[in-house]
């Protein structure tokens, strides 16, 4: 059967997801959309790949290619070109559901082995043909499409295994195309079992690459760090040559190197492979409690007194604002219930409350008086505790929760999530400004939670569903989606937090980080990247 734009744009479980009750009672509330409204199917992407834009390389180009990966390794069908010329950002997916895909790459290459990549590099380098890095695709920024063709360099089907472990190091060797579930499973099952301790809700279909090329976190970072706290030496193929950094704990000579790499988004060279930390997996002593706060404030301060009172960390902990925590009760048909009126009596109240997760991990010993003084902290900020399960229920959903996206769509629901950094005392302004811009739109829900944490501040992850304006969806996503960041950079977030930046972003980076400073960038691009050939349109903010 033909391929369609469907089989390329769907995230997930490849069966097709179905909202569920809850989720179709909250959109016939908010939007008003009927019964018949809601079986519309709106631009489903199920039309045949059909590319336009033919294969630009010349033959000789593709046989060189042909000569180092295999004839089996290079693709130029219409299916993998369509296949690999976008990620998962929201425009992304409406212009697969219109099959509109204007830049395709020329070809996709599977590298065998580092050889092959210095080898690719370098016919690249002198026919000056863009080369963009492919490990799950999952980027939410516009990281992985080809504005000037040339080929997708996908990691994923040969450098995807892991090298070395070093029980006494506690270090793992691995390289960059792995999937996070097929390096987790592995390390789990190796020796005394290890955990490589960076979940993304994308953990599913994302890459040990992936997650530091865009500098990305996980559900466990307030205990873990994120990506780049993991690190201790990368393998890059560059332009120029090979950069392979050394792995010490820490070090003093001089500025360290494997960091530039962190974040560089395929636009300096192709990380092979990184040496990581990794960690004990004891889910045995994991454990899991939640509160229920009487509104936003109050749970912000009680996390932000976890973090500075040196009680030890948890390694999820998560606060959604009083309407992600009204969507949540409402989809999980909470709303009206006994528990939901005594809640309400007792001062929690629907449109004020708060949810609160927590889970810490490690030893016995340390979890549970982590856990205790978590409780004692929540007590103080009149918190009602509601104990482990909400937090195991949300777990359990944790991943399947983004396959909603897809049904939303079809009935004509415009969703996205963007992200930010803000210092403690900033996040409360930041937050009401941001959600006060998304109000803006009629009918928008404006769901915000916190789910990274640190000593001096925390991250603000807005998602916002809002129904479409047919006919013109990607000029409307546009304009809202500069707004947000605008209100953002206003109120003193960071431009993100874990997406990265891409393409997306890309426009407010001099702005962000000042004219000196992308500068610099430009220079260590120019230098590693004479030609401009790596991830070139815009990536970062960085020219050509
Ligand atoms: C539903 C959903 C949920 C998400 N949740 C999270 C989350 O919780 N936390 C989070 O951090 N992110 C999240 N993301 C964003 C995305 O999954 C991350 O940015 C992820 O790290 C990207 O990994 P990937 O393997 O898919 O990389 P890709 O999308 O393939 O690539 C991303 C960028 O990195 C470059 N790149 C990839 N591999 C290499 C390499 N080996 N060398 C050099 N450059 C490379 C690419 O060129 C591109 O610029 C989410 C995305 C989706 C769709």
């Amino acid at each position: 059967m033909a391929k369609t734009y469907r089989d390329i744009l769907k995230w997930g479980d490849k069966r097709e997801t179905q909202l569920d009750d809850g989720t179709l009672h909250v959109i016939k509330e908010k939007f008003g959309y009927s019964d018949t409204e809601l079986k519309h199917k709106h631009l489903t992407g199920n039309q045949e790949i059909i590319i336009k834009k033919s294969c630009s390389l010349k033959e000789t180009i593709l046989d060189e290619f042909t000569q180092i990966v295999g004839k089996e390794n290079i693709e130029t069908s219409d299916f993998e070109r369509a296949n690999h010329s976008f990620g998962k950002y929201y425009t992304d997916l409406v212009k697969l559901r219109k099959g509109e895909i204007e830049t395709p790459p020329d070809a996709v290459l599977y590298p065998k082995n580092d050889e092959d990549i210095v080898q690719i590099l370098a016919i690249c380098n002198k026919n000056k043909i863009a080369v963009t890095p492919i490990g799950g695709q999952s980027s939410v920024t516009r990281g992985v499409e080809t504005p000037q063709g040339g080929i997708s360099l996908d990691l994923t089907r040969y450098l995807n295994k892991v090298l070395e472990v070093n029980e006494i190091n506690h270090t793992v060797r691995v390289q960059t195309g792995m999937f996070g579930p097929a390096f987790e499973e592995y390390l789990n099952n190796y020796g005394i079992k290890y955990s490589c301790g960076h979940f993304p809700q994308s953990f599913e279909y994302s890459t040990v690459g992936g997650w530091l090329a865009a500098k990305g976190a996980g559900q466990a970072s307030t205990g873990y760090g994120k990506i780049e706290d993991m690190v201790l030496s990368v393998k890059v193929v560059t332009p120029k040559g090979v950069i392979h950094t050394k792995t010490y704990p820490a070090s003093a000579q001089g500025w360290d190197i494997h960091p530039i790499f962190i974040g560089s988004e395929g636009s300096l060279g192709v990380i092979t492979e990184v040496t990581m930390k990794i960690r004990k997996y004891q889910p045995e002593n994991t454990r899991f409690t939640s509160f229920i706060f009487k509104d936003f404030e109050t749970a912000v301060t009680a996390m932000r007194t976890v973090m500075q009172s040196g009680i030890g960390v948890p390694h999820l902990f998560r606060i959604s604002d009083p309407e992600e925590t009204e969507i949540a009760f409402k989809t999980k048909n909470f709303e009206g219930t006994f528990a939901d009126k005594f809640l309400n009596f007792k001062g929690f109240q629907s449109g004020k409350r708060c949810l609160m997760f927590v889970a810490v991990e490690g030893s016995k010993s340390y979890t549970k008086q982590v856990v205790s003084s978590i409780k004692k902290i929540a007590k103080k900020h009149k918190a009602f505790s509601t104990g482990a399960k909400p937090t195991k229920k949300w777990l359990e959903q944790r991943y399947s929760s983004a396959y909603l996206r897809d049904p939303l769509m079809d009935i004509g629901v415009m969703t996205d999530t963007l992200e930010t950094a803000v210092l403690w005392d900033n996040l409360i302004p930041l937050w009401k400004a941001v959600r006060k811009y998304l109000k803006s739109r009629d009918k928008t829900v404006a769901m915000v939670h916190i789910s990274h944490v640190y000593e001096n501040g925390a991250n603000l992850y807005f998602t916002f569903l809002s129904p479409m304006k047919k006919g013109n969806e990607i000029e409307e996503y546009r304009e809202y989606h500069k707004g947000i960041i605008e209100t953002i950079q206003a109120n003193n977030g960071s431009l993100s937090h874990h997406h990265g930046v891409g393409r997306t972003l890309a426009p407010w980076m001099e702005q962000e980080l000042g004219t000196k400073s992308i500068e610099l960038m430009q220079a260590i691009k120019d230098h590693l990247d004479p030609n401009g050939i790596m991830n070139p349109g815009n990536t970062l903010g960085l020219k050509p």
